[in-house]
């Protein structure tokens, strides 16, 4: 017996999904998603790259319509695999026409210095940055977020900002000015209230655009806006 659930929200003016790995979606052909994903009114998606083994098949997902963009990264839980060749690989695309980041990457253990480190690494290269990124999936403590923050990094919120136990993660977009958010769905890990339990996709972010507009008490078409704003600025400086 299939639980009714309330159906997704499509607004008037268009989304941006920023983080998101198209390969890793099972439950439904690639097209489908993409067109529910339009469907809500999603403008642009970034697929993420996370290995030297999906680096390629990123590349390839943003060929796949002229909406789709990728980035080039290793996820630090596939750090092992870092080597020259793999580096050479991302530095030999971050440029490509579609790949419109660098990323996965990061730190990603649990000791109580694991901020700190950020803080510091964030720092050395803040200097030789043209841009600011995303600190995607922010679950940090508000000393980091205080730091990115006024550094001028933009946080990345998704499906996690709609789960109950997750005040912490609230407290964060609490904090965080309307103009460093992005949305973002994370999928297919992360999905949002009311449809946990399913594979997450694209086209579920509306529900991460209310609950930031909920959270920060502002009306939604203005977080719409703004996040939107705040993506372009981030991954298409030309627009
Ligand atoms: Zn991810």
């Amino acid at each position: 017996m299939s639980k009714k659930r309330r159906e997704i929200p499509v607004f008037d003016q268009p989304i941006i999904e920023t983080h998101c790995h198209l390969d890793y979606l099972t439950d439904r052909p690639l097209e489908e998603t993409l067109e529910q994903a339009k469907g809500v009114n999603i403008e642009k998606v970034i697929t993420i790259a996370v290995s030297p083994d999906n680096l390629a098949r990123v590349r390839e997902l943003s060929q796949v319509a002229p909406w789709v963009y990728g980035t080039q990264g290793i996820h630090p839980h596939d750090a092992e695999s870092y080597s020259d060749d793999v580096e050479a690989e991302i530095r030999a695309h971050a440029r490509d026409e579609k790949i419109v980041a660098v990323g996965e990457i990061g730190l990603d253990y649990f000791y109580d210095n694991a901020d700190r480190d950020t803080i510091e690494i964030l720092g050395e290269f803040e200097t030789t940055l043209k841009r600011r990124g995303v600190i995607h999936s922010f679950t940090s403590g508000p000393g980091l977020a205080r730091y990115a923050l006024d550094q001028g990094w933009c946080l990345g919120f998704n499906g996690i900002t709609t789960f109950n136990k997750a005040e912490n993660v609230r407290d964060i977009v609490r904090m965080a000015p309307i103009e460093q958010i992005l949305l973002e769905t994370d999928s297919p890990f992360l999905t949002p209230v009311p449809y946990r339990g399913k594979e997450n996709a694209p086209f579920y972010l509306p529900f991460v655009a209310e609950k930031i507009a909920e959270v920060k008490e502002l009306p939604l078409d203005e977080v719409i806006g703004k996040t939107y704003a705040n993506s372009l600025r981030t991954f298409f400086p030309g627009e």
